[in-house]
């Protein structure tokens, strides 16, 4: 048992003032592995205050010397990787490439921006004005559990870069790895106050954040329900907010698609980090002459897809992160049966020979028509649908007939038309023909998948102000 009793202000590790104690489970065993005490307003309060008497000196601190600052994170967070792995694999229950990926990708993003801010040229010329990019003062930032570490080291990171003080409420189901980030920023000898981290609930910690008078921009990343209660509740102090929310992505696969290529990447895309992504390929949309041969492959390749303990290397689809994730996932897939799609993978209940630990069975319908419920609503769990199309007009309109607009793939064997299909695509990022992330290329959501980006120099701007001063003599 792991016992998590301190939050980290100006520069400290303290005892929180909040007593509520929370337990947190291995999800591929139901057993509870420790338990963290959870910070409450007045915490919050003080951590926003640390974060405020910082900011003067920090903010003026020089370019180059946050570009120390973030190298020496970076080395920081790396030297602590192995420690970070075990810790998602224990309390989150991410396969293990998922996980090693997770627990490299909370250092790369520090170092990805130091390079952006050392590129980055903060006073510009415009006409006979001098614009200044500013740092926006206090930051809230506002994490998920199904990437926590890199959420908090990626938000963390542009805040830093832009000459921000931050404070942090991660989510209470990732303590642990919480603990172990924290340790490494603390060892990187970050100036007290610069960043705070306040493990509390949503509705106490969080909602403090989002109301304070003193923070004056909030980067959030999580659902699109609590996204919207932040966007109001943060009108009043007309905080700069960045909201990174849910998806519902759409992996359109042209009718000149390679299928040896095209479907297991589809499938990837569908079941990447158990399913428990926001930018998860869950509506797959296929030439309906092709169907048949796409089915076919489908169910060859998910018959040898491994759902189990993620410490199993062949493993690829971990446990849900919580029974109530499990339970809604489970839901999910009772209602694509009683609307009448066809279950061409998976299933109810948990994969044969499991009988303990959230694992659902990674599931794949067909005959799904873009109004049902499995179409329609972003189920966070490894179920897939599959739509069919009988024109790329047909599959265009379909792609953007959601109210989310975050992630979008497109498949072809033409690069160009895939290319032309993409720009017509309404979403924050487009994947031609790949998975990969590209850190430099700017991250966020359309329509109700949220507000603003994340990454590169959109990222950093996405924590200053610009300001001109007029008639400054060139
Ligand atoms: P969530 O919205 O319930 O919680 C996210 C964070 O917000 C947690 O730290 C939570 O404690 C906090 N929170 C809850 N209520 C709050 C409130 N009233 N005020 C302030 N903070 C509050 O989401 P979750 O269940 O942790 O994560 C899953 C969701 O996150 C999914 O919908 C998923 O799509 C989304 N997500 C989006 C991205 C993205 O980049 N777009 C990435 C990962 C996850």
């Amino acid at each position: 048992m792991q016992i998590i009793d301190k939050i980290y202000i100006d520069g400290a590790f303290v005892t929180p003032h909040g007593d509520e104690m929370f337990d947190l489970f291995n999800p591929a065993t139901e057993q509870v592995i420790g338990q963290v005490r959870l910070a409450d307003a007045q915490d919050a309060r003080d951590a926003i205050a640390a974060a405020k008497r910082a900011f003067p000196a920090f903010s003026r601190t020089s370019q180059r010397a946050r570009v120390e600052l973030l190298k020496r994170m970076h080395a920081a967070v790396l030297a602590k990787e192995d420690e970070l792995y075990e810790a998602i694999t224990e309390e989150y229950g991410a396969p293990v490439s998922r996980g090693r990926w997770m627990a490299r990708h909370a250092s790369n993003v520090l170092i990805d921006a130091a390079n952006v801010l050392e590129a980055y040229t903060f006073k510009r010329r415009v006409g006979g004005a001098e614009v200044v990019m500013q740092p926006m003062g206090v930051a809230g930032l506002i994490t998920p559990w199904n990437s926590d570490a890199g959420f908090i080291c990626g938000k963390l990171a542009a805040a830093v870069a832009a000459g921000c003080t931050a404070v942090i409420k991660p989510s209470e189901m990732s303590a642990m790895q919480t603990r172990i980030v924290t340790e490494a920023l603390h060892a990187a000898d970050v100036p007290p106050g610069v960043f705070n981290i306040v493990t509390g609930r949503g509705d106490v910690v969080g909602t403090e954040i989002t109301t304070h008078p003193d923070v004056n921009k909030v980067s959030f990343t999580g659902s699109t329900a609590v996204g919207k209660t932040i966007l109001r509740v943060a009108a009043d102090t007309l905080k700069r907010v960045t909201l990174e929310l849910g998806g519902k992505s759409p992996v359109v696969v042209l009718d000149d698609a390679d299928f040896d290529q095209a479907v297991p990447l589809a499938l990837d895309a569908g079941f990447m980090n158990s399913g428990q992504a926001c930018i998860a390929g869950t509506r797959i949309l296929v030439p309906q002459h092709r169907l048949a041969e796409f089915e076919a492959r489908v169910r060859d390749i998910v018959a040898r897809t491994q759902a189990g303990d993620p410490r199993d290397p062949q493993t690829t689809v971990g446990p849900m992160v919580s029974q109530k994730q499990w339970e809604r996932v489970q839901r999910y897939i009772r209602i694509g049966i009683d609307e009448g799609a066809r279950l061409i993978a998976g299933g109810e209940g948990r994969p044969e020979g499991l009988d303990a630990g959230w694992f659902v069975r990674p599931t794949v319908f067909s005959d799904v028509t873009n109004d049902m419920t499995i179409a329609r609503e972003e189920i966070f769990g490894p179920v897939l649908s599959i739509i069919t199309y009988r024109d790329e007009e047909e599959a265009i309109a379909i792609a953007n007939d959601t109210r989310y607009g975050l992630q979008a793939y497109v498949l072809s064997a033409d690069v160009r038309r895939a290319h032309a299909v993409a720009s017509r695509i309404e979403a924050g990022r487009v994947l031609v023909n790949t998975l990969a992330h590209d850190p430099a290329a700017p991250f966020g959501g359309l329509k109700q998948s949220g507000i603003g980006r994340e990454y590169g120099v959109y990222g950093l701007e996405a924590f200053l102000e610009t300001k001109a001063v007029l008639n400054v003599p060139a």
